[in-house]
């Protein structure tokens, strides 16, 4: 996938990852991340919890590995790279987002915000 790609997924994950664990789980943290794709390096900072850490950390790694040029969603893959215990979760994670705002409303602000960056 681009760069452009990787990056807009990283972000949905940090979006969706945050909401849900900010709602649903206690005891966040802040943890550093730091992320290699290409040429390019990303630096997040996120408070979640060590369950979510984990899981993010997880996701991360497997979106970095991703084998598809242009990457499917991950639900229509012919080849998944989640294992399914830790799909299972990153799902529910995903779905229950998209059932609090509605993931349009997400997806648009979530461009919004990349389009932001690109032109400061
Ligand atoms: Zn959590």
């Amino acid at each position: 996938m681009t760069e452009e790609k990787f990056q807009s997924e990283i972000k949905i994950l940090e979006v969706f990852f945050t909401h849900y664990c900010r709602d649903k789980h206690q005891f966040q943290y802040i943890k550093n991340y730091h992320l290699e794709y290409k040429k390019s390096a990303y630096t997040y900072e996120l408070n979640l919890c060590k369950e979510c850490h984990e899981l993010i950390s997880y996701s991360y790694a497997r979106l970095k590995n991703c084998s598809h040029s242009v990457k499917p969603r991950c639900r229509e893959c012919d080849d998944p790279c989640y294992e399914k215990e830790q799909w299972k979760r990153v799902a529910k994670v995903m779905r229950y987002n998209g059932i609090r705002v509605g993931t349009e409303k997400i997806l648009n602000k979530l461009y919004g915000l990349l389009f932001q960056e690109k032109t400061l």
